[in-house]
């Protein structure tokens, strides 16, 4: 029997037709090698954003946008057609195909502008058709360049709840489906191309797995089938020990375990959705993150966690790579009142849930007469109404003496395994820090003990960045 191997393309990497014909040899040359294929691929890249900005502007009740829009995408998607469809059948095939869509993409949004709202559910629908054209145009690059590929829509395949624009996949209904669908085509030798991103509810409904989701989508069919490997392929060569857009030496990790990729990506690595680590890492399934520009580069496989033993034996990089999340914000509850009380913290994270915000770092001072976490700087002044709402008797009591928020701040975090057991590294990047001038004003050690997050200022960001990928590299 031969491997099956998931490839997932993201949007740089089927943006152009370059982009696309490169992506159509990197399925090839797995496919001649005698493996089984599966494809999932992203919308063109740039689009999913103009579908988001066009839902915002059919709010407003503007009009004119979305007609623009509509022709927009029409020429962007056939600009690849003309380029890479030989036959011109195939390719009148397509283009019906796309204007199809395109007059879908202009009612959803006209629906939007009669009502002046955009329900979650509308949203999803309007979001996933960029990954309805391109799979279309990328299942027809590879028919042209003589493979037998066909298109296969994941709302046919993938099952979740109907939490609209992060949806949660019920992977026993998803795994039916998949085997019943996927299984039969790689068996006739053909190569399916699967939408990133979308998935549909039990009643057919059109639901999206949040943005960046496409790894997520290759996760879970990987997962499902299984698939004996995952491959990522973006525009770097794998996960590097910074983002190359922030420091310039940045260079790729040849090997990461699960728990280190999931705190990289969960704390802003953008190049891999925090999501797609887990429906493989049960399954030991590896995950590869390579460039589709460069695929003789091996990047970076992302692997099972070692027994600890060979893990410390192996961890000669403490820390292995930073990341940044900017634009935040520091908000604290603090007051002698609340010292012993039971509830507090509970009561002030159900008030910030209740403004439907993230928290990515939380810290509490050991005697507990302050809480503080980190919330989206958009989110920060619905997070503090909501707090002064909840604990208005104690603030007028005061119990609790302040809520408050800082200026804009990021999230700094250092991650590597070898974290957890070489003892005062936290010391040395605190030296390493303060000698840069930066001042840190928080700091929360992940739950998983192979990560460290700091809190600096806004501007304070790039300089740390700097400065701990320097502690890494030289050490
Ligand atoms: P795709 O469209 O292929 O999904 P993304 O833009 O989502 O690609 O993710 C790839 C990008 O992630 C890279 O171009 C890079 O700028 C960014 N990135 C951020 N942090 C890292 C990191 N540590 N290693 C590699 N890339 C990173
Ligand atoms: N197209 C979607 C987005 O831009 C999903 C993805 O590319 O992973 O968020
Ligand atoms: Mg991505």
């Amino acid at each position: 029997m031969s491997s099956t191997l998931v490839m997932k393309f993201g949007g740089t990497s089927v943006g152009t037709p370059e982009a696309m014909a490169q992506a159509v040899k990197n399925v090839q040359k797995s496919k001649e090698e005698g493996m089984d294929v599966v494809v999932v691929t992203s919308a063109l890249s740039g689009i999913t954003n103009l579908l988001t900005e066009s839902t915002a502007r059919a709010v407003q009740g503007d009009e004119e946008f979305i007609e623009r829009t509509e022709v927009e995408l029409i020429e962007k998607h056939l600009f690849l057609v003309d380029k890479l469809i030989k036959s011109s059948e195939e390719k009148a095939e397509i283009r019906k195909e796309i204007e199809r869509l395109s007059q879908e993409f202009g009612r959803l949004c006209h629906a939007i502008s009669i009502l002046g709202e955009a329900t979650p559910r509308a949203l999803d629908a309007v979001l996933s058709l960029g990954e309805r054209f391109s799979v279309r145009i990328l299942a027809g690059a590879l028919v042209s360049a003589g493979a037998e590929a066909l298109f296969v829509e994941t709302s046919q395949l993938i099952v979740t709840d109907d939490s609209f624009q992060e949806a949660h996949p019920d992977l026993e209904k998803t795994r039916e489906k998949t085997q019943n669908i996927i299984k039969p085509l790689l068996e006739e030798g053909k190569i399916p191309v699967l939408t990133g991103y979308l998935a549909a509810t039990e009643e057919e409904i059109t639901t999206t797995l949040g943005r960046g989701g496409s790894d997520y989508s290759a996760a879970i069919i990987g997962a499902v089938l299984p698939a004996d490997e995952v491959w990522i392929w973006t525009d770097v060569s794998g996960v590097m020990t910074a983002d190359p857009r922030i420091v310039q030496q940045a260079r790729t990790i040849s090997e990461l375990n699960y728990r280190e990729m999931a705190e990289l990506s969960y704390f802003g690595a953008k190049v891999l959705h925090p999501k797609a680590v887990r429906p493989v890492v049960e399954l030991g399934i590896p995950v590869r993150i390579c460039n589709t520009f460069k695929p003789e580069d091996k990047g970076t496989f992302i692997v099972k966690e070692e027994d600890d033993d060979l893990v410390k034996a192996r961890a000669r990089h403490v820390v292995k790579a930073v990341t940044a999340i900017p634009s935040q914000r520091l908000v604290t509850v603090e007051g002698r009142g609340m010292l012993g009380v039971p509830g507090v913290a509970a009561r002030t994270f159900g008030a910030v849930a209740a403004t439907g915000t993230s928290v990515p770092l939380i810290t509490q001072a050991s005697s507990e007469q302050s809480i503080s976490f980190s919330v989206p700087s958009d989110s920060v002044d619905a997070v503090l109404s909501s707090l002064y709402e909840v604990f208005e008797t104690e603030i007028a009591r005061r119990d609790i003496d302040r809520v408050w928020a800082t200026g804009d701040v990021a999230i700094i975090t250092a991650v590597g395994n070898g974290l957890q057991h070489t003892p005062g590294v936290a010391g040395q990047i605190f030296s390493a820090l303060g000698a840069a001038n930066v001042n840190i004003y928080a700091i929360a050690q992940g739950s998983s003990k192979v990560a460290i997050s700091l809190i600096v200022m806004a501007n304070d960001a790039e300089r740390a960045v700097h400065t701990l990928h320097h502690f890494i590299t030289a050490n």
